[in-house]
């Protein structure tokens, strides 16, 4: 059976992966899965969002869901719409930071979190199998419109933010919504913070004329000069769906998303220790401020659903990855770009520091990257082979394996997707990180003999 599901949801080019027939076919085995109730829809602004909404919505509605449409919202606002009003569950229809050729679908559980495993392989089964049964014709699902999802959203994330003390300060931003869904929201949320505001791609456009949607430095270079013109103290850069929040410092630096997520977790255990989630690939710029700051890290598995949950078993105070994905439980337990945004202005108003400041206080770390490919196949007889020659190590075993040593650490994990391991490794000095990730090579090459 076909793996649909990937670590963020269902996603590929319309017209070969996802075309109108696979949408209409996921719609009716997602009505089965739901089993009835209200599934709220949402679309990022991509151009083939209403294509493939009407088909999904179709299959729904035959399977005895009624279709709420939130028509264009960020992904982060649906899922607190659902878990909210409490429906029965919800879909995005999205490609997050992909290409505007891109679109997919993220499904969302009636309390707002990604589904699990268990719950999408039910859903690849009746994908795969096809045979959905016709409902009679009086229990049909029926449609609505209700396009409150981006003012509830709004609307939340002001009631949890200082704005007295941001409108004191009136912090100059640049924002970058990339023509993705977050015009609808981070706009409003920052002016009605006490912001002044300059707008970069705010307009609805699914070809995303400004910039593509992922938020990485090749895509920033607009942004970072805008900052820097308008000596502004702050760039935000939202990513398709805006889920994600990347951050320009008021010198035109890019944060990377661990060393945002280590400012932001500095500011939030000082006097209030707690947990902080994040995947075993992060910077240890993370674990270095939590613990200093008397808290605890909780590393996973790569991949944000599993943060999500992981945050909510363990009752955390903040979790995040290294995308530019943070997210805060006093919300809710899902990556949240707008929220991302009012919670680094406020702490940028509350501190009254200079983001550069607070991103140059963090200790200074080296990454190295690397990927090895290996035979179809071989991935297992790998992992047993590596497992052996780390026996004596200091090893954390939740995603692949986490070696550390004093220098640094290094991780090597197979690709869910392809026949390679992706190794990462941080020390100190460039050096260090780089003879890391050649050891781990040499752990992959060495159990392939
Ligand atoms: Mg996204």
């Amino acid at each position: 059976m076909a793996r649909l599901f990937g670590t963020n949801g269902i996603r590929g080019v319309v017209g070969r992966e996802i075309t109108v027939e696979f949408a209409l076919r996921l719609g009716r085995a997602l009505g089965g899965f739901f089993g009835g109730g209200t599934v709220a829809v949402g679309t990022d602004t991509r151009t083939t969002a209403d294509l493939l909404r009407e088909a999904l919505v179709a299959g729904l509605t035959a399977g005895s869901c009624d279709a709420l449409l939130l028509g264009v919202t960020p992904t982060p606002a649906l899922q607190l719409f659902v878990a909210r009003r409490g429906l029965r569950g919800g879909v995005a229809v999205t490609a997050s930071h992909n290409p505007a050729e891109y679109n997919g679908f993220k499904v969302i559980g009636g309390d707002g979190m990604d589904l699990s495993r268990v719950d999408e392989e039910r859903i690849e089964s009746s994908v795969a199998a096809g045979n959905f049964p016709e409902i009679a014709w009086d229990r049909c699902g029926r449609i609505h419109q209700d396009p409150g999802s981006n003012a509830f959203y709004v609307d939340a994330i002001l009631a949890l933010s200082d704005t007295a003390a941001i409108a004191r300060r009136k912090p100059m931003l640049v924002l970058d919504c990339a023509s993705g869904a977050a015009v609808h929201t981070s706009p409003e949320i920052l002016r009605r913070l006490g912001c002044s505001v300059t707008s970069l791609n705010g307009q609805p456009d699914g070809t995303f004329p400004g910039r593509p949607p992922e938020p990485r430095e090749e895509h920033l270079s607009e942004l970072r000069r805008t900052v820097l013109d308008a000596k502004a103290d702050l760039g935000i850069a939202h990513d398709g769906d805006a889920d994600r929040a990347v951050f320009i410092d008021d010198r035109g630096r890019l944060v990377h998303g661990d060393r945002a997520l280590a400012v932001v977790a500095r500011e939030r255990l000082r006097g209030k220790p707690g947990t902080v989630v994040t995947p075993v690939t992060s910077s240890s710029c993370v674990a270095d401020v939590v613990r200093e700051n008397g808290g605890e890290v909780e590393y996973t598995a790569v991949g944000s659903p599993v943060v999500s949950r992981r945050m909510k078993e363990v009752g955390a105070v903040l979790g995040g990855e290294e995308s530019g994905g943070l997210m805060f439980p006093e919300l809710h337990c899902a990556k949240d770009g707008g929220m991302a945004a009012a919670r680094m202005v406020e702490l940028l108003a509350v501190t009254g520091k200079k983001l550069s400041d607070l991103v140059d206080a963090l200790p200074a770390y080296s990454l190295a990257r690397r990927s090895v490919s290996v035979p179809a196949g071989s991935q297992a007889k790998v992992v047993a082979g590596i497992r052996a020659a780390v026996a004596g190590e200091k090893v954390l075993t939740v995603d692949g394996f986490r070696i550390e040593r004093p220098e640094g650490w290094v991780v090597v994990r197979p690709s869910g997707t392809e026949p390679l391991f992706r190794i990462y490794a941080e020390a100190r000095t460039p050096g260090e990180a780089a003879s890391l990730a050649a050891y781990a090579e040499g752990l992959v090459r060495s159990a392939l003999r």
